[in-house]
């Protein structure tokens, strides 16, 4: 049916490591986007179906439109219940780590993880995987973790096992990292996955809306001011840029996850291949960076905010001031008129 994309050797050694445990824990990475959510509550509900007792650890909370995802109460967030985590991390057999590639994407939550005596599985669609994993499923060319879990279920003979809330989670995971099958999502697998989740039950549609058509009304005028007010365009290079400061946001009653979408949205200009998005936190400067084509987002995170990600869409954070991000932006930009 699908191709056999994961190490049959690898799949041996997941199934030795699950089969000898009954205590695992799931973690993913800091702000849990939509494919960290449906990866780790896949494996959890595969889990349950196998009668292990799993825990899904996140280091940050996630956003408010992917609560209704089933088992998103049971997840712990570390940064809330610290103490908690801990024990459970100590205590427990396995650790599956989803959808990143180096520790430090666990931010607080790493040393907990790292140092606990549980051997470690990493699954995950990052380049450049660390070294801290027993075993590390690594598969770049995949666009989302939670087609990786569904690839790996099926090869642990388990498709059956599938049930309908595993493959809601599993769906919007794939979802969320094509951007609604939008980019990264020319594989002609990813549909005869999909067309295998609908038959499990899965309401596509539903699912879309429940993600994407959930804004409050402070979060459509927050993204209709970024955009009127904070987009400013280089056609030169092709690019775009947003910035949004701490008081901005709180002028909108800015929620987690409420400037999500928001830097694919300058990609829509005639033109546009790189689309910067910089966001003042109250820590850190945020930056997310998404681009068309063959241009590097990633290869500009990594050069100028020691970042990293994918091709078409990479992050990452900066500890100067918002204003210096822009510069260290614009300076970069001459750089990369050659990927044009
Ligand atoms: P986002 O812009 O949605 O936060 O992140 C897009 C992608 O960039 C993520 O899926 C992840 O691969 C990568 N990414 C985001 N933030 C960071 C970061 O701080 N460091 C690194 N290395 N990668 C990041
Ligand atoms: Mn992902």
């Amino acid at each position: 049916m699908i191709s056999k994309i994961i190490a049959e050797e690898l799949i041996h050694k997941v199934k030795k490591s699950v089969d000898a445990v009954d205590k695992i824990v799931i973690v993913a990475h800091v702000a849990p986007d939509g494919d960290a959510m449906g990866s780790t509550l896949g494996l959890w509900h595969y889990l349950m179906t196998i009668e292990k007792e799993p825990v899904v650890i996140v280091p940050t909370a996630f956003a408010d439109f992917l609560k209704w995802m089933p088992g998103s109460d049971r997840v712990l967030v570390y940064a809330d219940k610290k103490e908690e985590c801990d024990k459970i991390l100590a205590e427990t057999e396995l650790i599956f780590t989803l959808d990143f590639n180096v520790e430090s994407r666990m931010a607080d939550l790493a040393p907990a993880v790292i140092n606990a005596s549980a051997p470690k599985i990493l699954i995950d669609h990052h380049l450049h995987p660390g070294d801290y994993a027993k075993i590390t499923i690594s598969h770049p060319e995949i666009s989302s973790t939670s087609e990786l879990i569904f690839r790996l279920i099926c090869r642990l003979g388990d498709f059956s096992k599938i049930n309908l809330a595993c493959a809601e989670c599993i769906y919007t995971g794939m979802m969320t990292d094509t951007g609604g099958f939008t980019y990264n999502s020319n594989k002609q697998e990813i549909y005869t996955i999909i067309s295998e989740l609908i038959k499990i039950g899965v309401d596509k549609d539903e699912i879309y809306r429940r993600v994407f058509n959930t804004y409050s009304a402070d979060r459509m005028k927050l993204m209709g001011y970024a955009l009127y007010k904070k987009m400013k365009v280089y056609p030169e290079y092709q690019a775009a840029l947003i910035t949004l400061t701490a008081k901005e946001l709180k002028k909108f009653n800015y929620q987690n996850g409420d400037t999500e979408g928001l830097v694919n949205m300058p990609l829509s200009i005639a033109g546009v291949v790189f689309s910067v998005f910089i966001r003042e936190d109250s820590d850190k400067i945020k930056v997310s960076l998404r681009s068309q084509g063959t241009f590097p987002a990633n290869k500009f995170s990594a050069d100028v905010f020691d970042g990293g990600g994918h091709l078409n869409a990479a992050g990452g954070e900066s500890c100067t001031t918002l204003e210096e991000a822009v510069a260290k932006f614009e300076e970069a930009l001459p750089d990369y008129k050659d990927f044009l």
